[in-house]
């Protein structure tokens, strides 16, 4: 028994990227192999994957938000009395979104739905 080594590895990180098998928790040995595929894992990698793989969620989820931002709310929502300052379009879509601070008031978002031109105001 190890007690204190089975601390510092987060239990998510004890499967096998290759097959799922959860993974015998590093012992005192460097290596740990699957029992069911033979993969082996040094064990200082472990603390490099959760790094890497939670910088990669989280980008991938801001990314996600702000082109939900771009492509589908604004082009969806209501048409403003507004010229499109690189095409010359007439209205122009807008959406409306709290900034953090709620004394900061709304950020309207506008984007032309003929050149996807976009511009942000702060109110
Ligand atoms: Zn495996
Ligand atoms: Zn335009």
């Amino acid at each position: 028994m190890s007690g204190n080594k089975r601390a510092v590895f987060k239990s998510d990180l004890d499967f096998c990227p290759e097959c799922g098998t959860v993974l015998p928790l590093p012992g005192l040995q460097d290596l740990v192999s699957c029992k069911k595929c033979q993969y082996e894992i040094r064990v200082e990698e472990f603390d490099g994957i959760e790094i890497n793989s939670t910088i990669i969620f989280n980008e991938a989820d801001m990314k996600e938000a702000a082109s939900e931002i771009k492509t589908e709310k604004e082009l969806k929502g209501p048409m403003a009395d507004k010229k499109c300052t690189q095409c010359g379009n007439d209205g122009m879509v807008y959406s409306t979104m709290q900034t953090r601070s709620a004394d900061e008031g709304q950020t309207v978002f506008y984007t032309c739905p003929k050149c996807l031109h976009q511009e942000i105001e702060y109110s």
